[in-house]
């Protein structure tokens, strides 16, 4: 089968052949049918080999849709043929967070070398992959897996950081999305369907706050040094009551911190490498800052309710396997609208 690997610390993604892999007990293979690219994939491509935990080469892809292909001994309750995205952060399935449908915070994870698939395990960016356990399917139902895909990973992130700000985001509130490609045209869809707050975008460049606006932002504003007084401009001086930063950048997390509101989230979602600074007279009363990580099994099936409901519609650039290295580069180069889908030829 054809699948696109990150092979050695440095290299570029490549289109590789490698034999289609046997469900082991317990296992699922699944036929793929959608792989979303996530500017994370590009963030562990640039780590250098002391911060990669995991052996390469790598099968990429975190955001995989697929139909059961065939099932490991002991499997029951998937019947072949099922339309099913993958839920991604794996677990080791009994610790306290996982028990909760936290395993994006397995306690165990790490000690039991668990990796995600396309972030340590084989990705869904082949034409077959395998998948753990059958816990971490969600039944499609219908929807179309190129556009549900990205949902596994650029839905779920916003959505779980969102969730966690909703009791701020009343009637009148102001709610900042900053970044608005993959995660951040989702996140404000989701702000949107969820929420009654006005929503402003920032963005680097006039098409991608074209985007955002297409997709529910009530504002769009340049990303640049005097985005944050644009913010109080907006909110008569009050700042906004929700600020998710999916660049998180040193530039972007200043921003986030100085457009929140006394009592405001400062959410940092990005891989950037900012940093915020937290103390008495560093961010306004009150502000509570936290960089949160993927989301819950519970949280990707309500993500899916949205989707069911039309509330939430990624905006896809689909592309074969064979030309995934060439949209890696495009997502590179920040010249991805919405969300990059590689969907192998049937
Ligand atoms: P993306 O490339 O699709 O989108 C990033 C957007 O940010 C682009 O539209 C780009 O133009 C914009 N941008 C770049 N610099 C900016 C700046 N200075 N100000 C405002 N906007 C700017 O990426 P994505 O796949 O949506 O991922 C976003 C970030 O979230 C990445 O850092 C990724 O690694 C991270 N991520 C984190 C998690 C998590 O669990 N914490 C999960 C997935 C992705
Ligand atoms: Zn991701």
């Amino acid at each position: 089968m054809k699948a696109v690997q990150y092979r050695e610390v440095g290299g570029s993604p490549e289109v590789v052949e490698l034999p289609k892999p046997e469900p082991g007990p317990g296992e699922v293979l699944l036929k793929v049918t959608a792989a979303g690219l996530c500017h994370s994939d590009i963030a562990v491509m640039s780590f250098p080999a002391d911060q990669i935990s995991f052996p390469l080469p790598l099968t990429l892809g975190h955001e995989g849709t697929g139909v059961v292909e065939a099932v490991g001994p002991g499997v029951t309750g998937v019947a072949t043929g099922e339309d099913v995205a993958v839920y991604g952060p794996w677990g080791c399935g009994r610790c306290s967070k996982c028990a909760a449908g936290k395993e994006n915070y397995c306690l165990n994870a790490a000690k039991q070398h668990i990796f995600p698939p396309g972030l340590g395990a084989p990705g869904a960016m082949a034409e077959y992959m395998i998948v753990d356990d059958p816990r971490h399917l969600v039944p499609l139902k219908g929807l179309d897996p190129v556009k549900t895909a990205p949902l596994t990973d650029a839905g779920l992130t916003p959505y779980h950081a969102i969730k966690a700000s909703l009791p701020k985001l009343v009637p009148g509130s102001t709610a900042v999305v900053i970044g608005t490609g993959g995660l951040g045209h989702v996140g404000i869809q989701l702000l949107r369907a969820m929420t009654s707050a006005r929503v402003v975008a920032m963005d680097v460049t006039e098409e991608k706050l074209a985007l955002a606006k297409e997709v529910g932002a009530h504002e769009a504003v340049l990303s640049d040094k005097n985005a944050a007084g644009k913010v109080r401009e907006l909110t008569d001086g009050r700042g906004a009551e929700a600020v998710f930063d999916f660049v998180g950048a040193p530039p972007t997390v200043t921003t986030a911190g100085s457009c929140a509101a006394i009592e405001g989230d400062v959410t940092i979602v990005g891989l950037g490498g900012g940093e915020l600074g937290v103390g008495f007279g560093k961010l306004p009363y009150e502000v509570s800052v936290t960089s949160p990580y993927w989301g819950s099994r519970d949280e990707l099936i309500e993500v899916f309710e949205l989707a069911h409901s039309g509330s939430v519609n990624v905006h896809v650039e689909t592309y074969s396997i064979d030309e995934a290295p060439q949209a890696y580069e495009k997502l590179h180069n920040g010249e991805i609208m919405g969300r990059a889908v590689v969907a192998p030829k049937s």
